[in-house]
């Protein structure tokens, strides 16, 4: 009996707010735990939730982007569950009227073009986090509100997806346009984007669905497909051997590389959603609509086209400088000083990323735009690519300006031929044996003897005349 797999991802997306989405408490990751708490996000009794701004913008821009309708009206709801990490005993979310709705998102999964659905978006606030501490005497546990009250989206994406590397390439390509879109950072580790799938099997041909479990939680793009290719598996052996799968919750065991049972699944009725009285309708006017829609940035995927077509770079480079929006705002603004982008993206992808050993290129000292002077430098025939190298790595670590420094150290490429001459003369005295050699027949030492003048020369010389000098010499 063969089987497919039927996958829906749901990823909450942390928004780049520096407030909370009720309250004017700091998201900063990393804080002492509760330190950034107050009586709203705590849910001290009378406390009220007034609604941040930029929340919603951002959630707007994410919605347009991926395609969705963005609803004029929306509604926040009361999600009502106990659990220790949530102070109010619900969870400030929207239901049946979520801020956005049928959009999709376009990836490429194995060089394959792929749409997957978006079916909803709407805004929520994140729980707070357990700390469980199994080491000190009486295993306790602890509760950390920091998290508390930060807002989120949740892209509920419809259930398209047929194999982990599909889940894994759709959450990358999520990821991939939250960033650009400066609406998430996409800190994997930190929690700020991590995805819950719900994973059922059925048989080839079968048009309804087989009782699915859910994946809480996943974090890594390796572990999003481990752990769906896990349970897809698993589901399969339960069905073969005669038995039903159980709709629970279970979490990947990274270590053990299996899914566990953690709790029978919930079911939306179980929640008792109804509409948060303390907040109003969220409204949106059409004109607010419409202009977050004109003000979306150039989305990578369009970029990444934009780069082949009209820059003339390769598929493979333009893939990999739109995989990093600080890596493809450095190669913009250096293609904006000097318009020779292959070489700029040469530069980029070959030098800069070996020198920049992982750090961000914020923290480097070299700018775009001494990049583009540095190139338009070599592309002028000004200095050799060997005097660009040494300039460079020194540009990374100590900045400067390119063609100030080859005027003040005289880097300028030697393209006198008269001075060229003298030097190919006195290398051709030092090899002697060389010499004989090429005009015995071995012209394939000239190369030695090139790279001889370019030492003398201090990497100085013009590479295309020592070339046709050394010829002209030896021949
Ligand atoms: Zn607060």
């Amino acid at each position: 009996m063969s089987f497919e797999a039927v996958i829906g991802l749901e990823v909450h997306a942390q928004l780049l707010t520096r407030s909370k989405l009720f309250c004017g408490c700091a998201t900063a990751f990393g804080a002492s735990p509760n330190v950034h708490t107050c009586e709203v996000c705590l849910g001290m009794p009378g406390a009220l939730p007034v609604l941040n701004r930029e929340a919603v913008t951002l959630a707007v821009r994410a919605a347009l982007a991926l395609d969705c309708t963005v609803h004029e009206r929306s509604q926040w709801a009361r999600k009502n569950y106990f659990y220790p990490d949530l102070p109010k005993g619900y969870q400030i979310s929207q239901f049946d009227r979520p801020l956005a709705t049928h959009g999709h998102l376009d990836l490429e999964v194995e060089g394959s073009a792929r749409t997957i659905d978006i079916l909803r978006i709407h805004m929520e606030e994140d729980a707070g986090k357990n700390v469980h501490d199994d080491v000190l005497a009486g295993s306790r546990s602890y509760v950390d509100f920091n998290r508390g009250g930060v807002p989120l989206i949740e892209i509920v994406g419809a259930p398209q997806i047929r194999s982990g590397a599909e889940a894994a390439a759709y959450m990358r390509e999520l990821r991939r346009t939250l960033r650009f879109l400066d609406v998430c950072d996409g800190n994997l580790e930190e929690g700020s984007l991590r995805c819950d799938a719900n994973v059922s099997i059925r048989k080839v041909g079968a048009t309804t669905l087989g009782t699915r479990t859910e994946l809480k939680n996943i974090n890594s793009f390796r572990f999003v497909a481990a752990a769906i290719d896990f349970e897809i598996h698993r589901q399969i052996a339960v069905v073969e051997a005669g038995d039903a799968v159980v709709q629970e919750t279970r979490l990947w065991d990274a270590q053990a590389k299996v899914t566990r049972a953690m709790r029978s699944k919930e079911e939306a009725h179980d929640y008792r959603y109804f509409p948060d009285p303390d907040l109003p309708d969220l409204v949106l006017t059409a004109a607010a609509i419409h202009s977050a829609r004109a003000t979306l940035p150039e989305l990578p995927a369009a970029k990444k086209e934009r780069f082949v077509d009209a820059l003339g770079l390769t598929a493979y480079d333009a893939a990999l400088l739109t995989e990093e929006p600080e890596l493809c705002r450095f190669f913009e603004a250096a293609v904006a000083g000097h318009k020779n982008a292959k070489g700029i993206a040469n530069w980029i992808l070959n030098e800069l990323l070996r020198e920049a050993r992982g750090q961000p290129l914020a923290a480097l000292k070299l700018t775009p735009e001494s990049l583009a002077e540095l190139v338009r430098l070599i592309d002028d025939g000004t200095i050799s690519g060997k005097i660009a190298k040494d300039l460079f790595a020194e540009l990374v670590t100590a900045g400067g300006a390119p063609a100030a420094l080859v005027k003040e150290r005289g880097l300028a490429q030697l393209v006198d031929t008269a001075g060229i001459e003298a030097t190919v003369d006195a290398v051709l005295a030092a090899n002697a044996g060389s010499v004989a050699a090429y005009r015995a027949g071995k012209t394939n030492i000239l190369g030695f003897l090139v790279g001889q003048v370019m030492k003398a020369s201090g990497g100085k010389a013009n590479p295309k005349i020592v070339n046709e000098v050394l010829r002209r010499r030896l021949g």
